[in-house]
This record gives structure tokens, sequence and C-alpha cells, in this order.
């Protein structure tokens, strides 16, 4: 087979997989062995220096789903860029140093400080997007392709932790996480359920693109948020900052994040993540580090994909038997 036969087939597959993934919340395939195909993908497009129009590697998240009013973002969503091992993370922090030693030469005035980091944990669930406008929540939806997404603000509103108001009234912003479902919840429900559910990410996006908001009421689902995408009346100076912002708004933030002035410390911490990983009542694929100056990250700046300034770092799957055995969920 020659390459140009091998890039449609890679691109036709993985698109397929996406479909279930992200449009129907029924996956066919692990995310290890998509995350195999896709790596695949990216290394032959590099070799041969084509990009199929079609290419996953180039777009962000999947279609949206009829019957939902579609929501343009007031900022982009984005994907993140990911590292399996070490090597990967220690090549991207290279990366991200070198960009800000090149402005720093050319910006001797203005400096970029020295990058620290903070370490949050990869919820594995669906991405909310949130919008309040004078502290009302006025709207909720899906990444969908990053630009646009799917409204989704009823099945929002069963989240108990979401707050319907927030004291900052200073006009609109968005805020970003994750909604998920405990795993406690998950075996709960599974005591009584006609049809048992076998995965909590699925459960959870099953539910929140479902058309009725009372199937999302029944699983009883919760969230993690942990960005401010977009705010038309206030900045913040680094990430600390912003997840003030968000406690003091009462939004529910995950009690394991951690800052690092070396990177050393980074990785330290990611064995540990790694460790208590099986003690979480939630689903993680991984840990997201991120630079945590905004004045740094706006100038490190986006590719077509993600932020220059984070990286996933992902954990083995957990379930890979578990869901080549499953294809027929009930979500
Ligand atoms: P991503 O891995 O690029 O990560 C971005 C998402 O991470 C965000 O949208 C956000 O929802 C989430 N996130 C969780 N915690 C976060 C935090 N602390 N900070 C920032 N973001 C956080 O997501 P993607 O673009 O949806 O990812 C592709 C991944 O999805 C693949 O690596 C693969 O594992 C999986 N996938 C699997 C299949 C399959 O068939 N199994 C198909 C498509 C994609």
């Amino acid at each position: 087979m020659d390459a140009m036969q091998r890039l449609e087939g890679l691109v036709e597959q993985l698109n397929q997989y996406s479909y279930h993934y992200y449009t129907l919340d029924q996956p066919l395939v692990s995310d290890k062995e998509y995350d195999l195909l896709y790596d695949e993908l990216v290394a032959l497009e590099a070799e041969t220096g084509i990009t199929l129009p079609a290419s996953p590697t180039g777009r962000v998240g999947g279609e949206l789903l009829k019957g939902f009013t579609p929501h343009r973002h007031l900022s982009p969503l984005w994907s993140l860029d990911k590292a399996q091992n070490e090597d990967q993370l220690q090549s991207w922090n290279n990366r991200a140093i070198k960009l800000i030693a090149d402005y720093n030469s050319k910006n001797p005035d203005t400096p970029l400080p020295s990058p620290s980091y903070v370490v949050e944990l990869k919820f594995d669930g669906l991405t909310l997007n949130l919008t309040y406008t004078d502290g009302k929540l006025v709207q909720a939806s899906t990444r969908g392709n990053g630009a646009v997404g799917e409204g989704i603000l009823a099945q929002v509103k069963t989240i108990k932790s979401v707050p319907l108001t927030i004291p900052y009234h200073n006009g609109t912003i968005e805020v970003q996480g994750e909604g998920i479902m405990n795993l406690s919840v998950l075996a709960k429900y599974n005591e009584t359920a006609l049809e048992p559910l076998k995965n909590a990410r699925n459960a959870a996006a099953g539910a929140l693109r479902n058309l009725n908001p009372r199937t999302t009421a029944e699983r009883k689902l919760s969230a993690f948020f942990y960005n401010v995408g977009y705010s038309d009346g206030i900045q913040y100076s680094d990430h600390r900052e912003m997840m003030a912002f968000l406690k003091d708004n009462r939004f529910k933030v995950n009690p394991y994040i951690s800052y690092h002035d070396s990177f050393d410390h980074v990785v330290q911490e990611l064995r540990l993540i790694e460790e208590r990983r099986p003690s979480l009542d939630y689903l993680i694929d991984g840990a997201v580090i991120k630079i945590t100056d905004m004045r740094t990250r706006e100038v490190l700046g986006y590719t077509d994909k993600f932020p220059r300034w984070a990286v996933a770092f992902k954990f083995e799957a957990e379930e890979t038997t578990t869901i080549l055995e499953s294809v027929s969920w009930n979500v």
C-alpha cells in the first residue's frame, strides 16, 4: 500500500471513530487504539507533507447534533497537544522555553518571566462552556467544533453545582469546565437501572446531549470548572488569579491543582497523580500542564488546534478491554 492510500485509509477510519465518539457518545474503540492511529497519521502527514482536507489533525471535535440550538463561542474552545511519555513532555517544555527566549531576545525591555506551571487533572467527561451575562446563566453549550457548540442550557441546569447566578455582574463571561458523572453515582444508578451504564464518560456526555433534560437530571451529574475563556470586563495576570475568580463566583473547582516553578517538580506531580488516580471518584485520562502567566500565553499563542502554552499528559487507558467488549453501550 502506498503512503497516499494509507493516509486516506487513516483519515476515513479516524473520522468514523470520531463520529461514534463525539456525535453518538458511543465509541467503537478505546482511546488508546484511537490515539495510536492518530499518531500514525500525524507522522505520515509530516513525512509526506500532505494533509488531506478531511484530516482530523486540523480540526477540533466533531459534528453537531441536530435538535440543539447552535451556540457560537465568544472565544474558541481548543483541543490540547498531548504527550504520551516524559520525553514528549520534555520536548513540549523545550519548545515553550525556546519561544519565550526568542521573544525575550527581541523584546529586552518587556521580557517574559521564566515559565512556571500549573498541573491539573484531565477530567474525562464532556466539555462545558457556560455563558453568564450580568451575573445570570444565559447559555450552556458543548465544545462542538471549537467555534460552534450545541446549546444545552436546560440539560446543564440539572447539574446542581452549576451556579445559575454569580456575584460577578460586569457584562458577559464564558467559563469552561467538564461535565462528569461520579463513579459512585454511576454504581448507584446501575443498582436499579433497567439498562446499566458501562462508562462514566459516555454516561455524562450522552446525558448532556440528550434532548430530554429529565434524562440528564436522572444521571445526577457533576462538573469541575477550570477556565475563563472569554470576559469583556476582567483580565487576570496568571492562572492563580483566574482560579480565585472562579472560586469567588462559586464554581466548583477541583482540589488537586498544584503550582510549580521547576519542571522536575511537574514530572514528580504527574507520578503522584497517576498513583492517586484509582482512588478518585471520577474518571481522568491524564493531567494538563499549563504555563501560569497570561502574558506568556498570549505570546505563545495557538496552532489551528491547540494552545502552545498547555499540554495533556495522557495516562494509559484504564479500560481498554471493557471498551472493546462493549460496542453497544447504553449511554
Ligand atoms: P483533548 O484530549 O484534546 O483535550 C481537550 C479537552 O480536555 C477539553 O475540551 C476539556 O474538555 C478537557 N479537559 C479536561 N480537564 C481539563 C483541564 N484541567 N484543562 C483543560 N482541559 C481539560 O480532547 P479532544 O480534542 O476531545 O481529544 C482527543 C482525545 O479524545 C483523543 O486523544 C482520544 O483519546 C479521544 N478520542 C477517542 C475516540 C475513540 O473512538 N475512542 C475518538 C475520538 C477522540
